[in-house]
């Protein structure tokens, strides 16, 4: 079995020639023996055989053998060398655009070589540009030779002596006990780990590339376990943490809100309520989140949750990612909440400083019993006096770290002798199952499964933006029926000047085609005050078209817009579309949204749009979204660059998610030395990002 052997690798010692080098391997993570030898492999080179120059065909990398007929330095059109290297079957052309003396001698005709390189199409036939070579005749290594994952200025030659060197001394033992690599029929540690680093050249190459191979199952099926081993561990660290338990709500608030409701909660809500409230129970911080698809309610199920932390005696925080939603939220809670005498104060970042003063005051003395706001939340300056439950809004919005804050928002107050506040996540971004089963592991999960009743879903319609006219009628159409719409301008991702002026380009466009309709527009770059009185306007039934950046893409919740028009649609991301056609088809009334397009689309942006128009299921569409863009989006870790899963796809190795999944338990139960081998070979460098 493997154990921890401090060993100080052999290419990371010595003169300073090697110790740029050790800091060019640090750099990727690599120290210790046992980190090299699962740094593997990005693909293969195969220089275990000699091909005839015949069979040479343009893209295909190869290895010739021939003799040197003819080298010249040649000027037109720019200065180069130019050789040709004939064998039995052909002539291959040879060019250097920038070159060393060493390297034109080397080309002296006659010589016989031994060239590598990508086979083009040049000007005489099969080309190799900038080839690497050396003398004919030497022996052929036997196996294909690896190419690393590498990074400026450390090249394959350092990183393979490095890894080869690492393969001598490292402990490559199995952390799995026998019955387990039986079971589930997985190669030994060592043989995978060495047979990647080296394929003998019988090897499938297709296998090894699309790691198919056993050993590459193996590998993947060390990661997952790893990675699931290490998120349990998280899971009991945060059993034995300690919150205050906020006894199940018998409380007059809990009841207050409930009769004081305009509509019945749907059965599904109540679920999730219930589901809540035995968690805020408990004496360990609840780490939950709640998920369910646009309009399906998410808002009231929090009012609940607080209001029972709040009878329980203690503060109540919930974070919003725009100041649009934050403001929403506040209108909703006070709304709710007081009339039942509950205190609830507001901060954003846009609050003068005295208002600021006041709200945080109000925070640290306790008076304020909800706080609702964005991330002005978690500064360093806002203190809370006794923080029983946080709630994070679109919890997907947030990075890593921003989660992480809010919830230590209660830590550090010497008043709560260490207690941890519960935590509450809401997002319409449905987990997928296999992200479900890894990375979401230590999160209780309530999904609010059914829309409130008189829902129609919304129309779909996917329009070439050279029918534009008939979108600006179907907007007049709309609002004739007393209805509202939104139209959401182009994406301009490349700078936030030009997205502005888009929007106020679009706005003035729209208001000149319009002229009998009230146009509204709302971005990111009006103060908050003018966002705000934009919004009441629109919620108010003062404006019958909302032109708006992405400022409204989540959470806004106005039931009586019935329209929604999304510009350059191609533009925009899966999620991002969902999430901006869930702004309508909130009300009784029939929905649409219309996705304007510009062709040509690429390939991507149809299968997005496809989408769309085939599915209005927010659970399809994040599979889909997972498929096309890879899991880090989901995390809210796109920020961070971090790479989750070195090895394994999560949708393409659901199966051995799931075996991995299963192996966990019983690794646990019945060979905790073992479990802890395999984290501490696997997570060694990643612990405190898992930690978050
Ligand atoms: P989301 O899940 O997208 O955050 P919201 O909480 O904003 O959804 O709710 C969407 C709309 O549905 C709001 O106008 C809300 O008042 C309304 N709503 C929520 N629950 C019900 C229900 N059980 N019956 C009718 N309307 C409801
Ligand atoms: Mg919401």
């Amino acid at each position: 079995m493997a154990t921890a052997r401090k060993v100080r690798h052999p290419a990371a010692t010595g003169d300073k020639a090697t110790s740029l080098v050790e800091r060019k391997l640090q750099a990727l993570g690599l120290r210790e023996p046992g980190d090299f030898v699962v740094h593997l492999p990005l693909r293969y080179e195969d220089e275990t055989r000699i091909v005839p120059i015949a069979s040479l065909y343009a893209g295909v990398h190869a290895q010739v053998e021939g003799e040197v007929m003819h080298s010249e330095v040649q000027f037109r059109p720019r200065r180069q060398l130019h050789a040709t290297l004939r064998d039995d079957s052909g002539e291959l052309a040879l060019r250097w655009l920038n070159f060393y003396p060493s390297q034109q001698k080397q080309m002296e005709p006659g010589r016989r070589l031994r060239v590598r390189g990508e086979v083009r199409h040049g000007f005489h036939g099969a080309e190799m540009v900038h080839p690497r070579v050396s003398v004919a005749g030497l022996p052929l290594p036997e196996a294909l030779t690896p190419v690393y994952p590498t990074t400026d200025g450390l090249t394959q030659a350092s990183l393979r002596k490095a890894i080869d060197q690492a393969l001598q001394t490292a402990d490559l033992s199995d952390t799995l006990p026998d019955d387990i690599c039986s079971r589930y029929g997985l190669m030994p540690f060592g043989q995978a780990i060495r047979m990647l680093h080296h394929p003998p050249a019988t090897v499938s190459y297709a296998d090894l590339i699309e790691r198919g191979h056993p050993a590459w199952s193996r590998i993947k099926f060390d990661e997952l376990l790893a990675q699931q081993l290490s998120l349990a561990a998280a899971r009991a660290a945060r059993r034995r943490q300690r919150a205050k338990p906020l006894a199940v709500a018998q409380g007059d608030l809990v009841q207050g809100l409930r009769n004081s409701l305009p509509f019945a909660l749907t059965a599904a809500q109540q679920r999730c309520i219930d589901e809540i409230a035995s968690d805020l129970g408990r004496s360990f911080p609840m780490h939950r989140l709640l998920q369910g698809d646009v309009g399906s309610g998410k808002t009231i199920v929090a009012a609940f949750a607080a209001a029972q932390a709040i009878s329980s005696g203690c503060q109540v925080a919930i974070m919003a990612p725009t100041e649009i939603l934050a403001e929403q939220h506040f209108q909703k809670l006070v709304g709710w909440l007081e009339p039942l005498g509950v205190q609830v104060a507001w901060l954003t970042g846009s609050l003068t400083p005295k208002a600021r003063r006041l709200a945080a005051e109000a925070i640290a003395s306790g008076h304020a019993q909800l706080v609702v706001g964005t991330q002005a939340l978690i500064q360093d300056k806002v203190q809370f006096a006794d923080l029983g439950l946080a709630i994070l809004d679109e919890q997907h919005r947030f990075g890593v770290g921003q989660r992480l804050q809010l919830s230590r928002k209660g830590e550090h107050e010497a008043n709560t002798g260490g207690l941890i506040p519960h935590q509450l996540n809401m997002s319409a971004t449905p987990i997928p199952r296999t992200l479900a089963m890894t990375f979401f592991a230590d999160l209780d999960v309530s999904v609010i499964d059914e829309l409130p009743p008189g829902r129609s879903p919304v129309l779909t319609k996917l329009i070439s933006d050279t029918r534009r006219d008939d979108v600006l009628g179907s907007v007049v159409t709309e609002v004739r029926l007393g209805r509202q719409a939104y139209w959401v301008c182009p994406l301009v991702e490349e700078s936030e000047a030009l997205q502005l002026q888009t929007a106020v380009d679009t706005h003035a466009r729209l208001a000149a085609a319009l002229p009998d309709l009230r146009v509204g527009l709302i971005h990111g770059k009006l103060a908050p005050a003018q966002k705000q009185e934009v919004m009441q306007a629109f919620r108010d039934g003062q404006t019958d078209l909302l032109v708006a950046t992405t400022v409204i893409e989540v959470g806004v919740d106005v039931p009586n817009a019935s329209l929604m028009i999304i510009e350059h649609a191609e533009r925009f991301g899966l999620a991002q579309l969902h999430q901006l056609r869930g702004r309508v088809g909130r009300g009784s009334q029939q929905s649409i949204c219309v996705l304007m397009y510009q062709a040509p689309l690429s390939a991507i942006a149809r299968q997005r749009l496809r989408a769309m128009y085939e599915t209005s299921d927010g659970f399809d569409i994040a599979r889909r979204d997972l498929a096309l863009r890879g899991p880090g989006e989901f995390l809210g870790v796109r920020q961070s660059g971090q790479a989750l899963l070195r090895f394994a796809d999560l949708e393409t190795d659901a199966l051995i998610v799931e075996q991995a999944q299963e192996a966990l338990q019983e690794l646990r139960k019945r060979y905790p030395d073992h479990a802890k081998a395999h984290l501490q070979r696997w997570m060694r460098n990643r612990q405190d990002y898992l930690r978050s």
